[in-house]
């Protein structure tokens, strides 16, 4: 590891990989670190990726990190950062372990935690029949018989209807509120309400057979789709002291710039839509306006150097 970097990546999901491969390419020196695991590593299966639909989230980032192998001004690293200032020029980046470096520009890539609820064996069956997606695992379940949950933010009622293009056996589940305009659907789509919440999850190894409300009602299912609160996996966008807008994303312009200068933000962490297709290309376009922050740094100090 060198102490002084062109940028540094905080996160190695899709949108993290996919910035430090267009870096890279940029022959940029670039450390990408990465804490953990992706937002979708519980899943089976990743669906929606043009040439990659069906693979698992794991062997997909294993290609990604072989294909930055050739690049080599790109270090990657399997660990956290703990912190990022601000410094009159760039900022300090100090590792896990206690490591400190410095770079010109930062990328927080650092992803969104799903606020699951309290449901017994909810972990067990998380990415492999709990979904929160129609778009990435709707089509599995087409249909099927499924259940549903909503939360504060969005209704149960209003994921089922989004649903209903994939299956129309559905049952939502903990539905106390129920406007007249939705009586009127859930009387014509045949959709079934439930207004006991879920207590557990029968399931074999993950799969779901059933849905147990509180109360003991058990409802059959092959699947079960949740509204759930998200929030910032990280920290450190709030003690940089960027500006967050509407549920919790990090704000940032039409370049992938949040408001504290020099610091790119890019993939779920921003955007409303998480696909990993999405935020491979969120990250792929922060890594274009970064090199171009970088080539005008470049034209400068060429300018003020002698001849
Ligand atoms: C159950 C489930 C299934 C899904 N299935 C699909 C699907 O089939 N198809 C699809 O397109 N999308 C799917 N998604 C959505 C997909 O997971 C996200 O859109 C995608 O992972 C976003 O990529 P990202 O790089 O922005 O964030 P992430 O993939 O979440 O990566 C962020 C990374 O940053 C790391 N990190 C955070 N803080 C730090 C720190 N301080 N230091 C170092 N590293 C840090 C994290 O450990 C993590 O590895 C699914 C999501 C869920 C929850």
């Amino acid at each position: 590891m060198q102490d002084r970097y062109d940028a540094v990546i905080v996160g190695g999901g899709a949108a993290g990989l996919s910035a430090a491969l267009l870096l890279g390419r940029s022959r940029r020196h670039v450390l990408l670190c990465d804490g953990g695991l992706a937002r979708n590593a519980c899943a089976d299966e990743m669906h929606g990726f043009l040439s990659r639909d069906g693979i698992q989230p794991g062997s997909f980032e294993k290609i990604a990190r072989a294909q930055l192998e050739p690049y080599v001004t790109v270090h990657r690293q399997e660990t956290t950062i703990s912190d990022i200032k601000k410094l009159p020029k760039g900022f300090s980046i100090v590792l896990e372990n206690g490591t400190t470096c410095f770079s010109d520009l930062v990328l927080l890539t650092t992803g969104m935690a799903d606020a699951l609820p309290r449901i017994d064996g909810l972990a067990r069956s998380w990415g492999r029949s709990t979904f929160v997606c129609p778009y990435c695992d709707g089509w599995e379940v087409r249909d099927r018989a499924i259940a549903v949950s909503g939360d504060s933010a969005r209704s149960g009622i209003d994921l089922a209807q989004e649903l209903y293009g994939w299956t129309h056996d559905i049952v939502v589940c903990g539905q106390t509120e129920i406007t007249a305009d939705q009586a009127k659907w859930i009387e014509r789509s045949k959709v079934r309400i439930e207004s006991s919440p879920i207590h557990s999850i029968i399931d074999d190894d993950g799969r779901i057979s059933a849905v147990e409300l509180v109360g003991g009602r058990r409802i059959s299912c092959e699947a079960l789709f949740l509204s759930v609160p998200l929030h910032q996996r990280s920290d450190i966008a709030k003690r940089l002291g960027c500006a967050i807008g509407e549920h919790e994303r990090i704000k940032t312009d039409d370049f992938n710039l949040t408001s504290v200068s020099g610091c790119f933000a890019a993939g779920d962490c921003v955007t409303s839509i998480h696909q990993v297709i999405v935020a491979a290309a969120s990250g792929v376009r922060a890594a274009i306006a970064m090199n171009n922050e970088l080539v005008q740094r470049d034209v400068k100090a060429l300018m003020q150097s002698r001849a």
